[in-house]
Formats: structure tokens, C-alpha cells, sequence
């Protein structure tokens, strides 16, 4: 058995490589514990588009956080920069114009820089888009998007040369627990390592590892497609920014000159469920689902903007990918004490949007561990689906 500092925290994705770095930084012994790599699991795949734009206050102000950490990088990693400000616009039409609206305004007053455009201001920014049916734009000038994979992997490069322990290629097969309290984990391998306070941030494997200790929540599994197009030379013109569209239910942005990633949006924590236009499929096991995406579901993915975007339908398609997002009940993140369980907090259900807050949430989940309550934090209590 060994003691591994006073902090386990199990997956490095996101969540779990911001809360080793933080705690780390603050002078906590931690042990980050990993089956693959870094940003391994969906982290790697997110499209990671930053905004603050959110209905509810407490997503805005950890995704407001998330950029400061991520723009931070440069200087508290010693690694480049990961993020590309090319600016979020959103339209919506006029059944959400109001709550858009009032959103909108409530976040300036947080401190980000958010726009609403009119129709007119949205056709000069965005000359190819159509905007028939659009109410409102709204403008996120400082936000856009990530590199997920490089930043996740910087922020744990950061926590290990502040002293944190990052095992990789190591997976965590049980959480140990004895009476109320749980204690440690036991690996793949046999080795069994012990700690004060147990952080699990497993992503899609967070229920399976949970049930191995007696404890569960109400989270599934969904398979989420990216189409890839191919637009040589000219993403950026068809594509300008960061994009989000209430109305088709689709988002989309530039990976660099060459390439438009698009996908379907389903309302991602805006506090509306959508139909989405590609049904997302339940995943069982997240260690085997189809990763590939054919050129039949890039397509229907590509139709989705046919009225919006007209250009983008003549856009070769290269191979897409599919990713895991790990769902809750209520399309919002489960994070926190587990009701009646000692030394442990869950960080999970992020739900297909959890990468630009991750970095904020793993600072809120170190404070929680070493300090004391964290009220951002506390709308998503894993205690609205379990009793103690
Ligand atoms: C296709 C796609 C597009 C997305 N687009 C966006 C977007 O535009 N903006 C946005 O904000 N979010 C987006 N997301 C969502 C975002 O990527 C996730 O919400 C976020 O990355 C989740 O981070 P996490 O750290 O909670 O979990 P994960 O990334 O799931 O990390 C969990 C880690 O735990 C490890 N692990 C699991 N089981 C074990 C075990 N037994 N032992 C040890 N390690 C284990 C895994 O290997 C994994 O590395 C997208 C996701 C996908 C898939």
C-alpha cells in the first residue's frame, strides 16, 4: 500500500489536470492517476469552443475563469499559446430573443465582452451567412476556440513541476472504500494507493468506477459525430469565427486556414434541449463505441447549414471523428461531495460542455478539497440526483 500524498485525483482530462495543477500550486501532495494519457478521453477530441454566453450565471462565470487560466498558460506552463481568438457569434431566433437578450446583458456586467447584433450588424460580420430567420446575433469578441489536446496536456506538465505525481498508462480498476469513507483506489496492476481525499473525474467511465464502491448517479453515454471539411485557403472566409446556431442546431469553427470542424448542437447547457438534426446514440461501453464517421453521417451533419451557409455545402469532406460526452439528467455538470460518502468528490456529466469551464473547475474543486465551500460550484451538487 502507499500513501499518495494527501490527493488522488482519478482521470486527466480537462478537470482532473486543472485540479492536480491547482492543488499542486497551492502546496498539496497530489498523484493525478490516468489509464491512457492527458486528454486521453473525449478532452482530446472536444472542439473546445469558448464562450461565456450561458442562461445560467454560474456556467458564464467558470467559463469567463476558464479563458484567464487558459490565456495564463503561456506563462505558468512555459508552453505557447492554445488559444484562438477568433471571436463566438451565436443567433437565436425570436422564441429565445428575449432570454438571449437579458443573458447577454447580465454577462457584461460579468466582465466579458458580449454584443447583441442586429440582423443587419450580423449580415456585415458574416456576409456568407444567411439571416432570414435570425433575431438576435449575439458577438463574443474575446473567445473562439481551444486547442484542447495541447492545452490539458500544458496544465499537467504545470501541475508535475510544481510537484504533482502524474501516472500514466496506470487504470484505476476500484475505489477502496471503508464504511462511509473512501480511501484509495486500487489499479489495473495490482498496486493499491492510499489518500486523504479522492477526486474522480472519469469523464464517460465516472458510473462504472463509482459502482465499484457501492455508489452511483444517473449519467449515460452519448457518441457525438464531427463532420471535417476541407476548404483549403479559405476556412476563415467561410467560416470567420467560433459559431452556434439555436435555430439549424449545429456549431461549427476554423482549425487554422484549411479546415472547417462541424458538428450538431443539441443546447448544451443553454438551458434548452434541442432535437438535434443527427440523434446522438447511446454509447454502453465507453471503451468501445465507432470512432470513425462516415461520409453518410458527415453529410447529414453538412445539411444542417445548407440554408445558413451556402458555401459550405460545396466543401470537400474528409474522414470525421467521433467523440463521448458524458450526460446528466438535466444537461448540466454533477460536481461535488457525494452525498453521505467521506473524502470524495465527483466531477462529472460535463455533458458536451465541459471543456472551456474545465480549467475554472478544477481551480473551484482544489479550494474545495483545501479550503472550504465553494458556492459556484453548488448548483451543480451531485445531491439534486442522490440522497445521502
Ligand atoms: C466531439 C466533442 C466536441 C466537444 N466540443 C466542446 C466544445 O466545443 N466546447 C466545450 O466546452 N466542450 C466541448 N466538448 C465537451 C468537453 O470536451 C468535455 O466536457 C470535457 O473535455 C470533459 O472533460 P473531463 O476532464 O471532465 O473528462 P474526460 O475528458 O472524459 O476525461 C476523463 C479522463 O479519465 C480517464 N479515466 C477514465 N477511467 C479511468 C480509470 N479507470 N483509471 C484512470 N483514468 C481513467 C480517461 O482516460 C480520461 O482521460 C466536446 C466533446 C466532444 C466529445
Amino acid at each position: 500500500m502507499n500513501k499518495s500524498g494527501d490527493v488522488i485525483v482519478v482521470g486527466a482530462g480537462i478537470v482532473g489536470s486543472s485540479t492536480a495543477y491547482h492543488l499542486a500550486a497551492g502546496g498539496t501532495a497530489v498523484t493525478l492517476v490516468e489509464q491512457t494519457h492527458p486528454a486521453g478521453g473525449p478532452t482530446g477530441k472536444s472542439s473546445a469552443l469558448l464562450h461565456a454566453f450561458y442562461l445560467m450565471p454560474e456556467l458564464s462565470q467558470l467559463a469567463i475563469r476558464g479563458l484567464q487560466v487558459l490565456l495564463s498558460l503561456p506563462e505558468i506552463a512555459g508552453a505557447g499559446s492554445f488559444v484562438t481568438q477568433v471571436g463566438m457569434m451565436w443567433v437565436c431566433g425570436k422564441d429565445s430573443e428575449a432570454a438571449w437578450r437579458a443573458a447577454a446583458a447580465r454577462i457584461r456586467g460579468e466582465g466579458a465582452r458580449m454584443e447583441t447584433l442586429s440582423p443587419q450588424a450580423f449580415a456585415d460580420a458574416a456576409p456568407c451567412f444567411s439571416r432570414d430567420d435570425v433575431a438576435v446575433a449575439i458577438w463574443e469578441p474575446e473567445f473562439g476556440y481551444a486547442d484542447a489536446f495541447g492545452a490539458t496536456n500544458a496544465i499537467a506538465k504545470a501541475a508535475r513541476a510544481r510537484g504533482a505525481t502524474i501516472m500514466q498508462n496506470a487504470p484505476v480498476r476500484v475505489l477502496r472504500r471503508q464504511g462511509s469513507r473512501i480511501t484509495g483506489v486500487d489499479l489495473a496492476n495490482g498496486d493499491r494507493l492510499e489518500a486523504d481525499t479522492v477526486v474522480l473525474a472519469a469523464g464517460p467511465w465516472t458510473r462504472r468506477l463509482l459502482q465499484t464502491a457501492g455508489m452511483d448517479l444517473p449519467l449515460h453515454v452519448e457518441r457525438h459525430p464531427m463532420a471535417v471539411l476541407d476548404a483549403a485557403g479559405r476556412a476563415r472566409t467561410i467560416m470567420p469565427f467560433a459559431w452556434c446556431d439555436d435555430i439549424a442546431c449545429n456549431y461549427g469553427r476554423p482549425d487554422n486556414e484549411g479546415v472547417i470542424l462541424v458538428g450538431t448542437w443539441a443546447g448544451g447547457g443553454t438551458g434548452i434541449r434541442h432535437d438535434e438534426p443527427m440523434q446522438p446514440r447511446r454509447v454502453d461501453d465507453p471503451d468501445h463505441y465507432m470512432e470513425g464517421v462516415d461520409e453518410r453521417e458527415s453529410v447529414a451533419i453538412v445539411e444542417t447549414f445548407a440554408s445558413r451557409i451556402p458555401a459550405m455545402t460545396g466543401l470537400g469532406i474528409r474522414p470525421g471523428y467521433a467523440g463521448l460526452y458524458d450526460m446528466s439528467p438535466d444537461d448540466l455538470p454533477v460536481i461535488g461531495a457525494m452525498p453521505g460518502v467521506d473524502n470524495f468528490i465527483v466531477a462529472a456529466g460535463s455533458s458536451g460542455h465541459g471543456f472551456k469551464t474545465g480549467p475554472a473547475v478544477g481551480e473551484a474543486i482544489a479550494q474545495l478539497v483545501t479550503r472550504e465551500r465553494q458556492r459556484i460550484l453548488e448548483p451543480f451538487s451531485p445531491g439534486r440526483f442522490v440522497a445521502a
